[in-house]
């Protein structure tokens, strides 16, 4: 492990482009669940369920009552963990440049990244489904669900739902980014959903090394992976940090 963690911080050092690609796992220590977590609400219902787009247009306030609320209740008091602040780091040093996200939580942001692409758009906004204007998801009253936009017409988050397009933009700098990086660190990702698990094999095609950190193996491990850092992102990327700072 410890020689991961010097590898890790040598390539870093190497590198003169690199990107990360992060998922919902890089949020779990801010105490954001994923799908796949063990407790509460990802195992009474099925997300591909309750998150997939049919389900809200069927009956947008069951969505907001199971899914929504809770979601902004944990999104709205949620900070940046050692992860996100790892990264940001990365950019302070001036080894990162761009952080491309599955989540939807604003955490990088707020942990002082600069270039997020947001593959699945976020949860800081809702919009409204008659007329598109936005409303800060902090300040939305949900004394009333669903709650409404100044037209009437129920607002829904600005992400991206299951059965839904990824933003062209998102996905098109995504790709660009991803052929032009020549270390990919891929952090807290289960690699299951798709565009976005295809990144890191556009950068692997393109030359890139990819590292990944996650506590446990994923279809990428052993098979676009250089190699992959075990444990959780906060631990493991103070290490690397700290190391990078040594040696740079
Ligand atoms: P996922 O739920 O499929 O996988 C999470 C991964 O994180 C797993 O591989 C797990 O082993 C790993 N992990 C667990 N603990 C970790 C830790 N401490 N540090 C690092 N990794 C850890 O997540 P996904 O691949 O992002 O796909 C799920 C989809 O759900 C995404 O599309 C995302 O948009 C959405 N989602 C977002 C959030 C959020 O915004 N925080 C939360 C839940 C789901
Ligand atoms: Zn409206």
């Amino acid at each position: 492990m410890d020689d991961l963690i010097k590898q890790a911080a040598e390539d870093l050092a190497a590198a003169s482009k690199v990107t990360a690609l992060t998922g919902a796992g890089i949020s779990i220590e801010s105490g954001i669940p994923h799908f796949r977590g063990k407790g509460g609400l990802w195992e009474r219902f099925d997300p591909m369920e309750i998150a997939h787009i049919d389900a809200l247009m069927r009956d947008p306030a069951r969505v907001w009552t199971i899914l929504i609320k809770e979601m902004k209740e944990i999104v709205d008091s949620a900070n940046p963990n050692d992860g996100h602040k790892g990264l940001a780091k990365l950019e302070e040093m001036g080894k990162l440049e761009t952080v491309i996200t599955q989540n939807i939580d604003g955490l990088h942001q707020a942990a002082g990244n600069t270039d997020v692409i947001e593959f699945h758009g976020t949860f800081a906004w809702q919009r409204c489904m008659d007329c598109s204007q936005k409303y800060e998801t902090r300040n939305v009253d949900i004394s009333e669900i669903p709650p409404r936009c100044s037209c009437g017409g129920i607002l829904r988050p600005d992400a991206v739902f299951f059965g839904e397009m990824i933003p062209q933009d998102a996905l098109w700098r995504s790709r660009q980014i991803a052929s032009d990086c020549d270390l990919m660190l891929v952090v807290g990702t289960s690699a299951v959903v798709q565009p976005a698990a295809l990144m890191p094999v556009v950068a692997k095609e393109s030359g890139a090394k990819v590292v990944e950190i996650n506590p446990e193996r994923t279809p990428l491990t052993d098979e676009i992976s250089d190699y992959l850092i075990m444990g959780g992102a906060s631990d493991i990327m103070n290490r690397i940090v700290a190391e990078l700072e040594k040696i740079s």
